[in-house]
């Protein structure tokens, strides 16, 4: 949006189009009493910095350090989830899904946007991208290359499409050689896209 030509004639705001369209759309819910902008500005504030992807670390690394744990997020994604605390918007509905040798998961959100906020914060840009959203269904082993992941012929790649209902969860694999480490240590080696399925640890 900001880097193309300079082929016509328009201003150089720094706000893009869709910028502006949100701002004038907020301004008018706003006037006409539908919403209170410090509210979602506190809501916008907690997704950025209270909630994020160190929060599914941690679930995964308990899943990782803890069979019976893994067993129940496999089960109830939801109520284990809850049970460290990360409920809320976005998260009604959960379910987790474990890669494996023979398994990769990856998520998106075919229709628009649809992610579990309380485990992994607001989705990247990239998530909500059209390109993303259509290629990762079509093409999904094309897609996982052009994030730098390439995976064996053998194993299967199974693509989760995100509803307003059921949100997903990728349990990645432990890397070897991590016996020893503590879950905060394990949570520390767990990336938001291996949670989306589009990168390995
Ligand atoms: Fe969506």
């Amino acid at each position: 949006m900001t880097s193309h030509s300079h082929d016509h004639d328009h201003d150089h705001s720094t706000l893009s189009e869709m910028d502006v369209r949100v701002r004038a759309l907020e301004a008018l819910l706003t006037q006409k009493g539908y919403i209170d902008p410090a509210g979602i500005d506190r809501i916008i504030e907690t997704y950025e910095n209270e909630v994020g992807p160190h929060n599914g670390a941690q679930v995964v690394a308990k899943a990782w350090a803890e069979p019976d744990f893994k067993a129940w997020l496999l089960q109830d994604a939801t109520a284990a989830i809850a049970s460290l605390g990360f409920t809320g918007r976005q998260g009604e509905h959960m379910v987790a899904v474990e890669n494996t040798t023979d398994q990769h998961n990856m998520v998106v959100c075919t229709l628009c946007s649809c992610y579990p906020w309380p485990v992994l914060g607001l989705p990247p840009v990239w998530y909500k991208s059209a390109a993303y959203r259509s290629r990762a269904v079509l093409e999904p082993r094309k897609v996982l290359a052009d994030f730098g992941v390439v995976l064996p012929e053998s194993t299967h790649i199974r693509v989760w499409d995100s509803t307003a209902e059921v949100r997903y969860l990728v349990l990645p694999k432990r890397p070897a050689g991590t016996d020893n480490l503590s879950q905060t240590a394990l949570a520390a080696l767990v990336t938001r896209d291996a949670m989306i399925g589009t990168a390995l640890i």
